[in-house]
């Protein structure tokens, strides 16, 4: 379920790294001694065991992803998501995106219909991964919209 909230937080703009569970609690302690990272985690031995380490962290326990996405930003004291940051982080790699200046590369890579119906392009530099404001964008936005009435 973390893997999920993870791709969501990178499209909301958030940069985001995803360690498998099977890491070392060790491993993971260190790298957000060093980064200053903050933790998500549903493992509470580890929640406990980084705040004795006084590493921000947060524990994600609630049933829903809407549940524990809400948790993240009223930790964070966010009051509100900008929308406008969605798009910009890749889902998969969290790599920054940048837009597609030139519409003609998209050429045989995605659909025309796709390049028709759509003006605006992002592709990820390190995974090729392409973006556009499709459907999931739009779900995404609706995601936003449902969140600021909670927040
Ligand atoms: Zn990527």
């Amino acid at each position: 379920m973390l893997g999920k909230i993870a791709k969501k937080l990178r499209i909301l703009g958030f940069d985001t790294i995803y360690i498998s569970s099977n890491t070392n609690d060790r491993e993971i302690l260190d790298l957000l001694l060093k980064t200053k990272r903050i933790l998500l985690t549903s493992d509470k031995e580890l929640f406990y065991r980084s705040k004795r380490y006084k590493c921000h962290s947060i524990i994600l326990n609630k049933n829903t992803e809407i549940e524990n996405l809400i948790t993240i930003f009223s930790n964070l004291q966010i009051k509100v998501i900008d929308t406008l940051l969605s798009c910009h982080r890749c889902s998969i790699c969290n790599n920054k995106l940048e837009i597609i200046e030139d519409i003609n590369l998209l050429k045989n890579k995605i659909y025309q219909t796709v390049i028709k119906n759509n003006n605006e392009f992002y592709k990820c530099k390190r995974c090729n991964k392409l973006y556009w404001h499709g459907s999931h964008i739009k779900n995404i936005i609706l995601l936003i919209e449902r969140i600021n009435k909670m927040l």
